[in-house]
């Protein structure tokens, strides 16, 4: 009989796990089961192009159907795989409806879901998340009619949604709990750039600020009050404050886990062999932390792990190497992001943040681990690649604009 492989989750890395395992001609069955009621389909233009209007639902899908039926992949959908039962080497995993399936080797790509606030009135027609089509469907329609919005949360998708916001011609306030945004990410420079730059185009940014309600009138949503006792308007309050991994079922299936991340080696592999895990849900060691954990939330780090997933399940030890890579469209503002900035020791400030259009160069112990560039393509480029080749970049010299950091690298 050929051999059987289920995907629980089918997001951006259960979907790569499959190509993958495709295009390494795999020819037993793949089965991919996800909770959401369609197939695999891209998640960061829902808080850009999706939110201004410039992307429909159908330009989201990952694949289109012919693809699934072509390459014999069956998508189950709207279905939640709630436990897995072991009869010798092979499981069957159990579905909410009381399905059945028998697979030989399974993959975890669970994702995360978001973080929730736990404060007064969030239930109120409104207060919404972000993380799926169903909300950015319900986001998008309330926006039409809304004027004044507040983002809770300065990180990626507080920053992105404010931006179409305030491009939309919406009163605008981002409410943020710490010092800086982005905080987790980027530098202290870049923090104060885009805090700068946003509030060039408008919007308001409060930083070291709490919420201590949301109020409302009846159902719906009016206002959000700080913790000083300030009142901010709003229509639509965005809450955008991080995910929490989806370790659930990997926890009932005895798994290693840190912090409800799923721990995986270099290969991808969970602590019981048998499984693989990838994409939002995992924590692994990565070359450039020395081996250190880190928790990847990325396109990128999806496709690139569910790759190394997909070998494993096939036979074949790919380590995982790749160097990670993120961005975030802010309006006018294309942050991109290469490396591990973790641990830093020293930055290197190159170009101009007035002008919208700088680099930060990231090192420790004077060898190059990361950047964050606004509008600088090819910095970045030059950056992702030397460190893909294990290079580095002087920092006496990185700042002088009048020499491309390309022709900079150093062995
Ligand atoms: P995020 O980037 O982790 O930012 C969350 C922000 O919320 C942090 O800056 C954090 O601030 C703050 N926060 C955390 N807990 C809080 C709490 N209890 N109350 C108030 N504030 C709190 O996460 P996100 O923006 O929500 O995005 C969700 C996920 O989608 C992430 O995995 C992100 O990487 C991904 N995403 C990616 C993109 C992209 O690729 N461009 C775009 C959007 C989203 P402090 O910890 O500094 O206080």
């Amino acid at each position: 009989m050929s051999e059987r492989i289920l995907i629980v989750g089918a997001g951006q890395a259960g979907m790569q796990i499959a190509v993958s395992l495709r295009d390494a001609e795999f020819d037993g069955t793949i089965t991919m089961v996800g909770e959401e009621p369609h197939g695999p389909y891209q998640r960061p233009p829902l808080s850009k192009a999706f939110l201004a209007g410039e992307s429909d639902e159908e330009s989201l899908e990952l694949r289109s159907p012919a693809f699934y039926v072509e390459n014999n992949i069956v998508v189950i959908t709207d279905e939640q795989v709630l436990d897995v039962r072991w009869d010798a080497a092979h499981g069957t995993a159990i579905t909410n409806t009381g399905r059945e399936v028998a697979f030989d080797k399974l993959a975890l790509t669970t994702g995360a879901d978001v973080r929730r606030m736990d404060v007064e009135g969030v239930d109120l027609d409104g207060v919404l998340y972000l993380r799926g089509l169903a909300d950015a469907k319900a986001l998008k329609s309330r926006w039409d009619a809304a004027q004044d919005v507040v983002v809770i949360g300065g990180g990626f998708i507080g920053l992105e949604v404010a931006a179409v916001a305030g491009k939309n011609g919406k009163t605008t306030t981002v409410v943020h709990r710490s010092e800086r945004l982005m905080s987790r990410v980027v530098s202290p420079t870049t923090s104060t750039f885009f805090k700068e730059a946003h509030e060039r185009r408008g919007t308001t940014v409060l930083l070291n600020t709490q919420v201590s309600r949301f109020v409302g009138d009846g159902a719906k949503v009016t206002g959000v009050e700080l913790a000083d006792g300030t009142l901010i308007p709003a229509d639509i309050v965005m809450i955008g404050i991080g995910v929490v991994p989806r370790g659930d079922l990997a926890a009932k299936l005895g798994l290693e886990l840190a912090n409800d991340s799923i721990v995986v080696d270099e290969f991808a592999r969970t602590s019981d062999t048998r499984i693989v895990a990838a994409g939002d849900a995992v924590v692994m060691p990565h070359p450039l932390t020395g081996k250190g954990q880190v928790a990847l939330e990325s396109v990128q780090n999806a496709v690139d792990q569910a790759k190394v997933a997909a070998n494993t399940l096939m036979g074949v030890e790919n380590e995982y190497h790749a160097v990670p890579w993120f961005w975030s469209d802010q309006d006018t503002m294309k942050l991109q992001m290469a490396g591990i900035s973790a641990g830093y020791d020293e930055t290197v400030l190159r170009g101009n943040p007035d002008e919208e259009k700088f680099s930060v160069i990231y090192y420790r112990d004077g060898r190059l681990i990361a950047i964050d560039s606004v509008n600088e393509v090819l910095d970045y480029m030059a950056v992702r690649k030397a460190l893909g080749a294990g290079q580095t970049i002087p920092s006496e010299n990185a700042s002088d604009t009048s020499v491309k950091l390309k022709d900079m690298v150093q062995d």
